[in-house]
């Protein structure tokens, strides 16, 4: 028999339990009222039928009520009318001692949660004289217990609690996840829901992260209760729970998500095999229609010499004109060649003296430079890791076109070079025509010309290389210019970084 079930007549128990409370208590008075106020606990004596005859100071604190305002006042009344029904079913119960929990009315009228514990007092022969009462506010941690309801309830996430291989939380979305109800869940093994073929390496991750690495992140598939395959993210934490060592893991079904990824590996791989053989067919190509084209040019030459003036003077035109053609066409291809060049027959990356391949570059320009009475200013230049043939072809078409693209005065180009964090910063700068800023893209696309081939020479090739070698070389290249402004190219190369070698 419990202690609380000893019948209240039984006097002999009562004065053993008084002897020991006040053996136990502060014999004054004065000390002992100091302790019940200044508890936190709510405590109060009620009437039998409910009324309260005394409450202590914690009712002012935590409820807003003066202690002399309750006096006299239906205890029930202040209890939510939701709780009331099962505050007063345990009130019944013939126990001594009970506890039950329910919503306190403040005296501003919002609700306290509180969890109470009651006593009955009986007189020396055994009669009722009323009931003591001593509750906790339960507010905070009910809040508390809320938050986490809620916030578990609606979460996107999967979330689950396993200690000892065994499931003993899991919120809505791992129900839904799995296809499994939280009965079937708990209590069971968290691999068995794992694909078999993964079992052994969730496994390892999960032992290793009990070990000690706090947090673990792996994906891995499951099969749910419909004998689908799901791929699952899975972010594993080590926690305390209910006093002892447990996991929290997240589950994120990324399913789609493998899908996309792997359809678009598929199409990376799709898109580079197809360069590749386009890059190799403009190869061969440009490279097999030279030697014909060879052929046309020298005997259209031929022609043109042996005929000239023996014909009638149409002839001599159309003589003329396919010289022309064939001319264009052959520079037409060399550049195509040039282009296809830069990404099959690169040379290694070395460190490369850019002073060195500047200055051969205007070599190769001295009588241009001189034509057009330019001056060319060199910055100081560094050493970079580079495939020099490239890095002088970019120079030659980026110093070429500022000459070429010339605007009344004397062409002035200065190129300089400035290590920055990304690599080394190029610009070739020109006084000349400049570039209106709605073409600053297209101009680096193959056969992109802003003018006409009478206007200036060219095949709308250079910019198409200069682009493809810098791309080569992890880099990048953009123009600031404006009409009449002049242009500056930039192109920055990472320092020693490359994409290929
Ligand atoms: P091309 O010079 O053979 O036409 P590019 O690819 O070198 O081919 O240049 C593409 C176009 O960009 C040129 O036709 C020209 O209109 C413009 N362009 C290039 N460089 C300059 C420059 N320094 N100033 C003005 N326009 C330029």
């Amino acid at each position: 028999m419990s202690a609380e079930a000893v019948p209240p007549w039984d006097r002999a128990h009562q004065l053993e339990r008084l002897r020991v409370v006040e053996a136990s208590l502060p014999a004054d008075p004065d000390e002992l009222r100091t302790i019940v106020d200044t508890s936190d606990d709510l405590i109060c004596v009620t009437e039998i039928d409910g009324r309260f005859r005394w409450v202590n100071r914690a009712f002012q604190r935590r409820l807003g009520y003066t202690p002399g305002s309750l006096v006299g006042v239906q205890s029930f009344s202040l209890i939510h009318p939701d709780d009331v029904g099962a505050v007063l079913e345990a009130a019944r119960s013939p126990a001594n001692a009970i506890t039950v929990a329910f919503r306190f009315r403040h005296a501003d009228g919002s609700w306290v949660h509180v969890e109470m514990n009651r006593r009955i007092a009986y007189d020396d022969v055994g009669n009722r004289t009323g009931t003591v009462i001593v509750s906790r506010d339960v507010t905070a941690r009910r809040l508390a217990e809320d938050r986490f309801r809620l916030l578990s309830e609606h979460s996107p996430i999967g979330i689950y609690i396993a200690q000892d291989r065994e499931i003993r939380y899991v919120n809505p979305r791992f129900e839904q996840l799995t296809g499994f109800s939280a009965e079937e869940l708990i209590g069971s093994d968290p691999l068995q829901l794992v694909l078999p073929e993964d079992r052994q390496m969730v496994h390892d991750c999960a032992v290793a992260m009990l070990k000690g690495e706090r947090q673990a992140e792996y994906e891995y598939r499951i099969l749910n209760r419909a004998g689908e395959i799901r791929w699952i993210m899975e972010s594993l934490v080590s926690i305390e729970y209910e006093g002892r060592r447990a996991a929290l893991g997240n589950y994120i079904d990324v399913t789609e998500r493998k899908a996309q990824d792997e359809e678009l590996q598929r199409t990376i791989k799709e898109l580079a095999r197809s360069n590749e053989e386009l890059g190799q067919f403009a190869y061969v190509a440009s490279h097999d229609l030279q030697e014909p084209l060879r052929m046309v040019a020298s005997f259209t030459q031929l022609l043109g010499r042996r005929y000239k003036g023996k014909l009638d003077e149409d002839a001599d035109e159309f003589i003329r004109y396919a010289v022309q053609g064939v001319n264009r066409m052959q520079q037409l291809i060399n550049d195509l060649l040039d282009y296809s060049r830069v990404g099959t027959r690169g040379n290694p990356m070395m460190p490369v003296d850019c002073d060195k391949v500047i200055a051969r570059v205007l070599d190769s320009l001295t009588t241009r430079i001189d034509e057009n009475d330019a001056t060319v200013t060199i910055g100081p230049m560094p050493t970079i890791v580079a495939d020099a043939m490239q890095l002088e072809q970019l120079f030659q078409n980026l110093i070429g076109n500022a000459l070429k693209y010339r605007g009344e005065a004397a062409p002035a180009v200065s190129v300089t070079a400035a290590e920055e964090r990304d690599g080394w910063h190029f610009q070739v700068k020109d006084n000349g025509i400049g570039i209106d800023p709605a073409y600053a893209e297209r101009i680096f696309i193959i056969f992109q010309r802003l003018h006409g081939k009478e206007e200036y020479e060219g095949t709308g090739i250079g910019l198409a290389i200069c682009k493809k070698i810098v791309d080569r070389h992890g880099g990048r290249i953009w123009v600031e210019s404006s009409p009449g402004q002049g242009s500056t190219f930039h192109f920055i190369l990472p320092n020693g970084g490359t994409n290929q070698s």
